[in-house]
């Protein structure tokens, strides 16, 4: 039965989540029991020789660690139509596109009902946390999201991405009404058949109910930055499309026409303003709360790959405060932001320890990974309340849609607790990006050698619009490649500069230490045609991918051939470092 919105209790929904974080250990062990009673009849677990046991000890001494790879044989089953219990007890509603951005390619992971519930009980936790700082009263949501492609698999399974499987959930109205994100976009906009169209639309509806959005979001923050981009390029179409009351001929999806139709009315009194507005701004600081003035805050995820686009959401958003979103992913949520006032540089995610089972892998004492298979020499992955405050560790998720012990391949820091759960900092994927010898480059690496070297870069005036890397083998010695799009023209100087700071500030002694020696040759600089990484983004939504989800690939392995090409056909200039 569906709560109504009556009856939800926000002082109810903050004492439960005390109650839980301050028995975390135990509920853990609950959740635990659950997931292995619901699924006890899965084949999976029971060729593990589990027995219908369901205590930790007993889990963690019959069943393994896992990563995508493992399960795929499994997961491939079910999405063909496979319906006994696989994976799971009951068969699974669903599937999941992860985003795949990392890796090249996106991958399925299973999706039920009980992951819906999951979402619903994070949305609230944060939600409750949030509006006691940043209260909102009745408001509409700038809600830039987007169902993705989907289809059905071979076996008659929906499958969309994560967040697609979120809004189409009949529950999913229902749960935006009670955190107060009413879209202001209809469905047929969130769900239109183009992106380009959809993106126009979310920004006319935006316009049109001005006064009534309170809140100004999308899943990840690449999303929203992206839109006010787009907006510098259309804003004299939408104002003219408000001026006349018809929609702009750019707008073709019939669904999208239609829905339209029924908001838009000639307004040229709103046009005018809009108009003065824009003019009025200087570079178009303070954009957001310039167009929509009763804004509370802006939302969305904010760290990790997303870091690099808060300057110029900050930009956007004025004085506005930038809250992060919570922590989760296509195979599952795992944290909560809980206090909402803390720069998305130091937020900080605390476990929800009911929404899955959670281990985690400390790394070693260089904060490198655990090795993937020999099993002697990896660390033990120790309990959610066994975690060490200033430790990273990988993260290991048990959900309830057939995850077992999987590696999501993220790494985290334990920043403190609450109650008795962890609070989280997002470091990074685990996966090293570059890597040619002896040198080891994270994402957050390659992240810090960017944002050092922009700073350069925005003496200037320019920006570095996004950016990307990859490991050139192709002669010897071997070198790092950074893709950069920037915001307009620098010099070769500058280009230079910016170059020998990119490769300085790879500190890894590993890295140095071979640049001195050269068997790691001068980093090289390749500089992009503006508007390459709109094709890298349009090429994943080809694949299926959603732009709600995506992130830019912030490496391009020798599997990804096409954004490989895309990136190499657009290189209009590059130069190599003199730093060593
Ligand atoms: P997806 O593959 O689209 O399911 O994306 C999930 C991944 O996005 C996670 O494994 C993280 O790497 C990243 N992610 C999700 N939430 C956050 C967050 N709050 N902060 C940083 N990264 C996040």
């Amino acid at each position: 039965m569906l709560e109504k919105v009556e009856e939800f209790n926000m002082d109810k929904v903050i004492d439960d989540f005390e109650a839980i974080t301050k028995d975390a250990e135990r509920v853990q062990k609950e959740t635990l029991r659950k997931i292995l009673e619901d699924n006890a009849s899965a084949e999976y677990l029971q060729n593990l020789g589990l027995n219908g046991r369901t205590d930790p000890e007993s889990f963690k001494a019959c069943v393994p660690l896992v990563t995508h790879k493992e399960l795929e044989p499994y997961i491939r089953r079910m999405a063909d139509g496979d319906s006994s219990p696989i994976l799971t007890g009951k068969p699974i509603t669903g599937m999941s596109l992860s985003s795949g951005t990392t890796q090249g390619k996106p991958k399925f992971v299973p999706w039920n009902e009980e992951l819906f519930d999951t979402t619903m009980q994070i949305y609230k936790t944060s939600f409750v946390h949030r509006n006691r700082e940043f209260p909102i009263n009745n408001g509409k949501a700038l809600n830039f999201i987007y169902g993705s492609k989907h289809f059905k698999t071979k076996g008659g399974l929906f499958a969309g991405t994560a967040t697609t499987n979120v809004f189409r959930n009949s529950r999913y109205k229902w749960i935006m009404k009670v955190v107060q994100s009413r879209n202001c976009s209809p469905d047929e906009v969130i769900f239109g058949p183009d992106f380009h169209q959809s993106l126009y639309c979310h920004l006319l509806c935006g316009l049109i109910f001005r006064e009534e959005v309170q809140l100004v979001s999308s899943t990840f923050a690449h999303s929203i930055v992206h839109a006010f981009r787009a907006f510098e390029q259309v804003w004299e179409e939408l104002v003219a499309d408000i001026r006349e009351g018809v929609l702009s001929s750019r707008i073709t999806a019939p669904s999208i026409r239609n829905a339209l139709s029924k908001l838009i009315k000639p307004n040229p009194e709103l046009a005018n303003l809009i108009y003065k507005k824009c003019m009025g701004l200087s570079n178009w600081y303070g954009l957001i709360p310039e167009l929509f003035p009763n804004v509370k805050y802006i939302y969305g995820i904010m760290t990790g790959s997303m870091e690099p686009y808060l300057k110029k959401l900050r930009h956007y958003a004025g004085e506005l405060p930038l809250l992060t979103a919570d922590y989760g992913s296509s195979e599952g949520w795992i944290a909560a932001n809980v206090n909402p006032k803390l720069p998305p540089e130091y937020a900080t995610y605390t476990v929800l320890p009911q929404i899955g089972y959670f281990e985690f892998i400390p790394l070693t004492e260089n904060n490198e990974e655990p090795k993937q298979t020999d099993g002697f020499l990896q660390p033990e992955p120790v309990g959610l309340t066994h975690v060490k405050v200033g430790v990273e560790y990988e993260i290991v998720v048990t959900n309830p849609a057939g995850l077992y012990r999987y590696r999501l391949g993220d790494v985290v820091k334990v920043m403190g607790f609450h109650n008795s759960s962890p609070e989280l900092k997002f470091i990074r994927r685990s996966s090293l990006l570059l890597n040619i010898n002896i040198d080891k480059n994270t994402e957050r690496d390659l992240q810090l050698s960017v944002e050092a070297a922009s700073k350069i870069l925005a003496e200037d005036k320019l920006e570095v619009v996004d950016f990307s890397s990859l490991v050139d083998l192709s002669r010897d010695p071997g070198h790092y490649v950074i893709f950069w799009e920037i915001s307009g023209e620098a010099s070769e100087d500058l280009l230079r500069e910016c170059c020998n700071c990119l490769d300085r500030s790879f500190v890894d002694a590993g890295y140095v230490s071979s640049r001195k020696v050269n068997c790691i040759g001068p980093l090289e600089l390749r500089i992009l045609r503006r508007g390459t990484f709109q094709k890298v983004l349009e090429h994943y939504l080809g694949l299926g991918g959603a732009v709600s989800q995506y992130k830019t690939p912030r490496c391009v392995g020798p599997a990804n051939t096409r954004v490989l090409q895309i990136l190499s056909e657009n290189v209009v200039k590059n130069c190599f470092s003199t730093a060593f």
